[in-house]
């Protein structure tokens, strides 16, 4: 269970609560649907119960997900659930342990009142420690981690001054004996942020019909014109999506992302790069010359370990899958999982593509990518009791570990 936050409806006002992972919001009075969006981070805040203070808010940074990495010559993955404080200030506490969980968050609006004192640490500090990622003497060499996250938040610990102690004001305590220096805090203040939460209407930008999606949809879909949209920089963008026509009819169809992406430092331009490169037992014919490299991965929330053999598995079968223009149909799987953030996986699956680790591995540091373009392609899964199979490629995952059992 993730965190709570409380949102009154944009609509008609009335109280809701949602889940930190939420988008999409249904009003339970109104029935009126938003999507949620912000530019960078959602930013919360606690609530505090200091009356007639002037309230500071330190920032905590907030991920819940997964690290991948490349060390030595395997990959790995471990899960990370933290709330850690983003700044130095002495006697604050590092994390904010049970608070978030006991009490309801709301989101900073411009109309918070309070200062916000600056987030100054690095985020990817944080994240390398939380992860156990420092490479310390003796550890192996780290080449390479992503993350991909569930949640990527900020959320703020109400404080104030009372002469020179700083108090926690969700508590009403002293949290420091040790006396702050005014100066030290009027400087880190950031004044007047204009961070703030954008709710759409989820109609579709291109009828008006209105869209299809769950909570924690990433990608809504319109039954009416037949198009997908990603909120992306405050806006539903258009998402190109394809399928394999005739079996997607009786079969139960999965998301994915089909990442064509371009890579500096190295020779991958083709499917036949690809073979040669990751060292396939693999004859290269010479159409694969001629395909485009593209790199596949699940577009909804799993287990690390069936993300990797997912991707894995269809990036080496790509070539077998020849993938058109396709009805939308009802009851789709929801994208959980945004195309950005499955981008960030592209050297984790390249690497764990690769049969001679040593020979990749090391160069990852190297070797960067910039994503060219994504389709979002639903692959159809033939149930056989507890599994799900993917006909052509003969990829199998346990239906049990699609992690929310919807519907199948
Ligand atoms: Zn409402
Ligand atoms: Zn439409």
């Amino acid at each position: 269970m993730g965190f709570r936050v409380e949102q009154d409806c944009p609509q008609c006002g009335a109280p809701t609560e949602l889940d930190e992972t939420d988008h999409l919001v249904q009003c339970p009075y109104c029935n009126i649907k938003n999507f949620l969006f912000t530019s960078n981070y959602f930013r919360h805040v606690l609530p505090h119960r200091a009356q007639n203070k002037e309230i500071f808010y330190a920032p905590y940074l907030r991920f819940k997900g997964n690290v991948y990495f490349c060390m030595g010559r395997t990959i790995g993955h471990r899960f990370v659930d933290i709330t850690h404080t983003g700044l130095s200030l002495k006697g604050i506490p590092i994390s904010l342990g049970l608070r978030p969980q006991v009490l309801r968050m709301k989101f900073v609006t411009p109309e918070t009142e309070g200062s916000f004192l600056k987030f100054s640490l690095k985020a990817t500090d944080i994240l390398m420690r939380a992860g156990n990622l420092s490479s310390g003497p003796g550890s192996r060499q780290l080449f390479h981690r992503a993350y991909i996250g569930e949640t990527l938040s900020l959320i703020y610990l109400p404080l104030y001054l009372q002469g020179t102690r700083l108090y926690d004001g969700v508590l009403n305590r002293p949290i420091s004996n040790v006396p702050v220096e005014h100066d030290v805090m009027a400087e880190s203040i950031v004044r007047n942020p204009r961070w703030k939460v954008t709710f759409l209407p989820t109609l579709c930008p291109q009828c008006g019909w209105s869209l299809d999606g769950e909570r924690d949809s990433v990608v809504l879909t319109c039954s009416n014109c037949e198009t997908a949209w990603e909120a992306a920089t405050g806006k539903f963008m258009q998402v190109n999506y394809e399928g394999i026509p005739e079996e997607c009819e009786q079969s139960v169809c999965l998301p994915f992302w089909r990442i064509r992406a371009f890579g500096r430092g190295l020779e991958l331009n083709t499917f036949a790069d690809f073979i040669r490169l990751t060292n396939q037992p693999r004859v290269v014919r010479k159409e694969m010359e001629n395909q485009e490299m593209s790199f596949w991965t699940p577009a909804f929330k799993i287990r690390p370990r069936v993300f990797l053999r997912l991707s894995k598995g269809l990036t080496l079968s790509q070539e077998g899958l020849q993938t058109h223009k396709v009805r939308l149909k009802e009851n789709l799987y929801p994208v959980t999982l945004p195309q950005s953030e499955a981008a960030q996986s592209i050297k984790i699956i390249l690497a764990s593509c690769a049969l001679s680790k040593k020979n990749i591995l090391p160069r990852l540091p190297r070797i960067s990518f910039t994503v060219k373009d994504s389709t979002l392609i639903y692959l159809p899964f033939t149930i056989k009791g507890h599994e799900m199979i993917q006909e052509r490629t003969n990829i199998t995952m346990n239906k049990n570990t699609l992690e929310f059992g919807r519907r199948l």
